[in-house]
């Protein structure tokens, strides 16, 4: 039929989304997955011999269950929760295998939705806009990062969290913040926790690093173990198994909802099934810490020699925040200009805000990049 148009009867509203940037040559820093010291990508030892497991055990294609493969969800919430928490607070949450976090937003979004109608707060990243706008929620963001200081803006959260009405969602990165790579430090989670608490806000936490971030499920989970342990907040948890276990396209994940009660718990896992079957209808041990440690240590080396290479460099201006930022991402604080300049003069690719995938430098690139960085800002 070629390239003949035809007036549309259903399909005016539709629109064009601009693609995600991204350019596979000299340095890409824009790509959000990680890479090994040679710049491929790793199937994680952990990984492949479960895949062995399964294929000995053979493999079957049959429909599960529509909330998902129930060993897998009660891994996940020991996981996430930990042993402790998870045998006083274990029967307190609902649990849905998703697809992947994407998926797992969607689910604690609509269920959300269904179940309340707040306003969601955010800091910003692209995709919970698409996410949020889609279950139907009213969404804001606010400032979290202070380009001064390049870390987290604390008194502009503390001041959302103070004044946002009552009831309100926030949508928090329980680890390694995309893009900016700064997190609250303990004590600040302990407060952001408290005002929460106070004021009747629910969390919704994005946890797509845990483990991956600093090697150890345990530290990364400290947000949601101090929320729903010591604060005994109502809250989801949207897992993701994507980086910390080199599964992207597989799309495996799970939403976490601790709720006030065993029954409500259950309430709520009846409305994730419901949601479920709605959108998706089905879907599909010690070597893992190994692994996260191979990946989570190779990204804070990356970061120690860039900074380290630009120093060499003489670099103008300041670089500390490249080692106290933390996970796969971190903003360089970088002007516009020099993005270009480094897309244009030496094909170093990032996003246009200077957010780079640290997973995407390695020892046959850091230099190269550290040293045209130097060569545009100066
Ligand atoms: N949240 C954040 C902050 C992310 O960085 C990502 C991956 N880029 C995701 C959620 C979800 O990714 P996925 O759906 O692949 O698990």
């Amino acid at each position: 039929m070629g390239s003949e148009t035809h007036k549309s009867t259903f399909f005016t509203g539709a629109q064009r989304i601009p693609p995600d940037h991204d350019s596979p040559v000299k340095a890409n820093l824009g790509q959000g997955a990680y890479r090994d010291g040679d710049g491929n990508p790793w199937i994680l030892p952990s990984v492949r011999e479960s895949r062995r497991l399964l294929q000995e055990q053979g493999l079957i294609h049959e429909y599960l269950p529509i909330l998902g493969h129930a060993g897998f969800r009660e891994a996940v919430a020991r996981t996430v929760l930990g042993e402790e928490l998870f045998s006083t607070k274990g029967s307190h949450v609902a649990t849905c295998q998703s697809l992947s976090g994407t998926g797992a937003l969607h689910l604690a979004g609509k269920l959300i939705a269904r179940t309340n109608s707040p306003e969601t707060k955010d800091p910003p990243y692209g995709n919970h806009f698409q996410v949020i706008k889609d279950v139907g929620l009213e969404y804001e963001t606010f400032k979290y990062y202070d380009a001064a200081t390049k870390s987290v803006d604390m008194a502009s959260y503390r001041n959302m969290l103070q004044t946002v009405p009552p009831g309100s969602v926030i949508l928090l990165h329980a680890c390694a913040h995309n893009p900016t790579g700064c997190d609250p430090n303990k004590d600040e989670w302990r407060e952001i926790g408290q005002i929460m608490k106070s004021r009747n806000l629910f969390p919704i936490f994005d946890a797509a690093y845990l483990g991956f971030n600093s090697g150890s499920v345990d530290e990364d989970a400290f947000s949601i173990r101090h929320f729903i342990g010591e604060l005994n907040l109502e809250a989801a948890i949207c897992v993701s198994y994507a980086k910390s276990m080199g599964l992207y396209g597989e799309r495996v994940g799970a939403v976490l909802v601790h709720a006030a009660s065993k029954d409500l718990a259950l309430d709520c896992q009846s409305m994730l099934e419901q949601i479920q079957r709605s959108q998706v209808s089905n879907r599909q041990l010690s070597q893992w810490s190994e692994d996260l440690l191979t990946m989570s240590g190779r990204i804070r080396t990356m970061r120690q020699k860039l900074y380290d290479a630009l120093h060499e460099e003489g670099a103008p201006g300041t670089w500390e925040h490249l080692i106290n930022q933390t996970g796969m991402f971190g903003f360089l604080g970088l002007s516009s200009q020099v993005v270009v300049e480094l897309r244009e003069k030496y094909h170093i690719y990032m996003a246009d805000n200077s957010r780079i995938s640290v997973a995407g430098l390695n020892d046959s690139n850091v230099k190269y990049v550290a040293a045209s960085i130097a060569a545009s800002v100066r």
